[in-house]
């Protein structure tokens, strides 16, 4: 019998996941974070740390043992735990597959035996190396080489999209899967090779900013309240069950305009420094030159738009700093 709303959030000490978390406490539901803290910290939960309507569990989702029966009284599962990061993808592309696909099964076994509503969030990586203007959710996706680390990450996540879709056709599980474009906000960090909070702190300690590449690659970058605002959305429709939907901001910006505004906006003397990829990540490695999604999809269905200027990200992120 379900008393009241109680979501699980695989990855709640996560940077999305706290911020999902916060919004979900603030909605009056109940949350159990289930988060091993690899890449996660409690530190992320801390302004709901003690709230009566939140309980963590510190373990990874394949080691719960108490998963089946947790799914099973929960409204819903929003499934955010996975390896996080190019750097770190490249460093330990064992652990990112076996993560990624192991801990997805875990989750869709256990909500499949209740038909509890999930959604599973994927990645933008799935597209590999298209070169479309922008990408859709029915496009063909053009994965790179298993010779290339990188693309392990792609395919680790696209096995996750299609079991999900497996559960949703076997076992009628409703199911949505979302494809994150780069997300930023406050919390993120640059330790895992992500760029946002690598430029911010760079130009508030005066050090240079190191652009990969020439800084020509484009990316579209979107709050992480907005994104959480779209996953909210989409958990309240149910038409939305079985399919899956890019979630993100269609605004695009090049790197080294990007290192440049972060500049500007705080005021900082750093230089900006460029980086061959082969030095900044392996020899070969590819990158993506632009990378935007199609958002229609997800905005017809639910209206989310992202709505936060770059201007406001870079401001806050660097407050929260
Ligand atoms: N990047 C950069 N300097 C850094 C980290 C990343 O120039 O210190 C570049 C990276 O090569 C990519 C873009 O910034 O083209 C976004 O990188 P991030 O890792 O944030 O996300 P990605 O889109 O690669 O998943």
């Amino acid at each position: 019998m379900k008393t009241s709303w109680h979501y699980v959030v695989t990855g709640g000490a996560g940077f999305i996941g706290s911020h999902l978390v916060e919004r979900l406490i603030g909605e009056g539901c109940r949350v159990t974070v289930i988060d091993d803290f690899s890449t996660g910290t409690i530190e992320n939960l801390r302004s709901v740390a003690g709230h009566p309507a939140l309980r963590v569990l510190p373990t990874k989702v394949s080691d719960c043992r108490e998963l089946a029966s947790i799914v099973a009284e929960a409204t819903g599962v929003y499934h955010l735990a996975a390896a996080v990061g190019v750097e770190l993808v490249i460093r330990s592309p064992i652990q990112t597959i076996l993560t990624n696909l192991r801990e997805t099964e875990c989750v869709l076994e256990a909500a499949g035996q209740g038909a509890v509503p999930t959604l599973v969030a994927s990645t933008s990586e799935v597209y590999g190396k298209s070169n479309k203007d922008q990408f859709s959710e029915e496009d063909d996706l053009l994965i790179g080489p298993p010779r290339l680390a990188r693309w392990s990450y792609a395919c680790s996540k696209l096995m996750d999209e299609f079991l999900a879709m497996a559960y949703v056709r076997e076992r009628q599980l409703p199911v949505t899967v979302v494809r994150l474009f780069n997300t930023v906000g406050p919390r993120q960090t640059g330790r895992y090779g992500m760029v946002l909070p690598r430029f911010i702190a760079a130009a508030k300690a005066g050090r240079p900013l190191t652009v990969y590449g020439d800084g020509r690659q484009t990316r579209c970058f979107c709050y992480v309240q907005d994104t959480v605002d779209a996953l909210t959305r989409l958990r309240r429709t149910p038409s939305a069950h079985g399919q899956v939907f890019n979630v993100g901001s269609d605004s695009e910006i090049a790197i080294r305009d990007l290192a440049a505004l972060v500049v500007r906006q705080l005021a900082s003397n750093s230089p900006l420094e460029f980086l061959p990829y082969e030095q900044a990540y392996a020899p070969g490695f590819e990158d993506m030159l632009r990378r935007r999604p199609d958002i229609e999809k997800c905005a017809a269905l639910t209206g989310f738009r992202a709505s936060t200027s770059l201007e406001r990200i870079i401001e806050w992120t660097a407050a929260s700093m």
